[in-house]
């Protein structure tokens, strides 16, 4: 059947409601879709709402972009209108990178485009892009081995997936060791166990002394395409071209809000997630999904009628994924009340069925946590063991304060993660309101019980 044009009465109402929307982008709550029924007790749909909002009104958002600016703006306007005690902003300055247009073509001995994405702080290939032989391999140790043939060459790392701590090291180091031996640019492939044709971008690092050249991320398919011709003795040529620009340090800001405690509120329980993400797809899961839940779970022990103990602070961070300035920004900016917080619990894995949480602490901190979790085995939430906390809070373990992490079902993560699939449709609304419930539980507990976390000591110069 043919589509009717829209009548043009229909059309101005469109336009209108439009116009609307975007006056309102951030108290658009009652015109937003509804929040899918979850069952799960509690969960009043806050949560979906506001990731929606995020997902759907602002969208990708790396550090120092206008976008990051909407996102912040977004936040600050989402905290008050849930009621939110105090809501401000801390200035954090940030590297500015920029993606411009970028694309990839296989010149040789076939044709076809190579679906790709630039790494984070890669510098461009300049405006005649970089022509030139593919090398393939499969590992650092080969690159040392045969790094002869390197010279004039764009380096293709077509490593096997070996869990994210492992591979990452392709994305974050290849272009510098591939330079160190002559290449002229640097290609990976996609840091991800699973692939549906789909890229991942993410932060890459240039060594001190090596020349700096281009480095992009290509699919797991098209990798392996470029890989089984090399096999084949046919020699590929990849023309890559690429208008990435760091663009020196710009402003930024950390979003804070408090849920002012009732008994001791000069002690915080803080909650964190990180607010930046890359500039493709809307960065649902990482971390989209963290700031919905944090920022639902201060907002629900206050809608309880009983306010916390403690105060509860949410601290939506800035550049994490290109650094991590806004964690350690925070640290300094709240140096001298180290010993105000009391704990502080990241979420950074995506809204998947909750499993516990890890504790950066010692074992008596483990058993304390262990035993404020019990009571999260209905939703899951109840395994609890030493270990890392999250990127953005793990800088407040300089002041001493026991920082946990959320940990969930990590299996299809790293599917999304830096794509441009990582949208809300690839979120359970009944495991994020999950997750909710995991956070807010234990979030109750460490801002009510009397006793606080044992505190890790800072660290002395040794006696002489
Ligand atoms: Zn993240």
């Amino acid at each position: 059947m043919a589509l009717s044009p829209t009548p043009a009465r229909g059309r101005r109402l469109l336009v209108v409601t439009t116009l609307l929307m975007m006056g309102v982008t951030n108290g658009a709550q009652a015109q937003a879709p509804a929040a899918p029924v979850t069952g799960v007790p509690g969960d009043d749909g806050f949560a979906w709402r506001t990731l929606s909002g995020l997902c759907d009104l602002v969208g990708g958002r790396p550090a120092g972009s206008p976008q990051m600016k909407k996102a912040a703006e977004w936040a600050v306007a989402t905290f008050k209108e849930a009621g939110f005690d105090s809501v401000w902003t801390e200035p954090v300055t940030v590297p500015v990178w920029t993606r411009g247009r970028e694309w990839a073509r296989c010149t040789a001995p076939v044709e076809f485009d190579l679906t790709m994405l630039g790494l984070g702080l890669s510098d461009g290939t300049g405006p005649d892009g970089i022509e030139a032989e593919v090398m393939v391999v499969t590992s650092f140790d080969e690159l040392e081995k045969r790094g002869g043939e390197a010279n004039g060459r764009i380096v293709l790392f077509n490593m096997p997936w070996e869990g994210y701590g492992r591979t990452v090291a392709y994305r974050s180091k290849g272009a510098s060791e591939a330079a160190k031996h002559g290449a002229v640019a640097c290609l990976i492939r996609s840091v991800t166990p699973n692939s549906l044709a789909t890229p991942h971008t993410g932060m890459m690092r240039y060594a001190d002394g090596v020349p700096h050249i281009p480095a992009a991320a290509l699919t797991v398919e098209d990798a392996g395409r470029l890989a089984r011709l090399a096999e084949r003795g046919l020699k590929p040529r990849v023309k890559l071209y690429m208008e990435a620009r760091n663009l020196g340090d710009g402003p930024c800001a950390n979003v804070v809000a408090d849920i002012r405690g009732a008994k001791w509120p000069e002690q915080i329980v803080l909650l964190g997630a990180h607010l930046d993400s890359w500039d493709v797809g809307t960065c649902a899961h990482d971390d989209g999904a963290g700031c919905a839940m944090m920022m639902a779970a201060a907002q629900m022990l206050k809608a309880d009628g009983q306010r916390p103990a403690r105060t509860v602070r949410v601290v939506l961070y800035t550049a994490e994924e290109i650094g991590v300035y806004g964690g350690r920004a925070y640290r300094d900016a709240h140096r001298d009340e180290g010993d105000r917080h009391v704990a502080a619990l990241e979420s950074d894995s995506g809204a998947f069925a909750p499993r516990g949480f890890s504790v950066e602490g010692d074992s008596l901190a483990v058993l304390r946590v262990r035993a404020m979790a019990a009571p999260l085995a209905w939703v899951g939430a109840d395994s609890v063991t030493a270990g890392g906390s999250g990127a953005d809070v793990h800088p407040l373990t300089d002041l001493g304060v026991p920082c946990l992490g959320l940990r969930v079902e990590g299996g299809t993560y790293f599917h999304y993660h830096h794509s441009p699939a990582d949208n809300l449709d690839k979120v359970d609304p009944v495991l994020l309101a999950k997750d909710v419930a995991a956070v807010a539980g234990l979030a109750r507990a460490l801002a009510n019980d009397p006793e606080t976390l044992p505190r890790k000591l800072p660290a002395q110069p040794a006696p002489r």
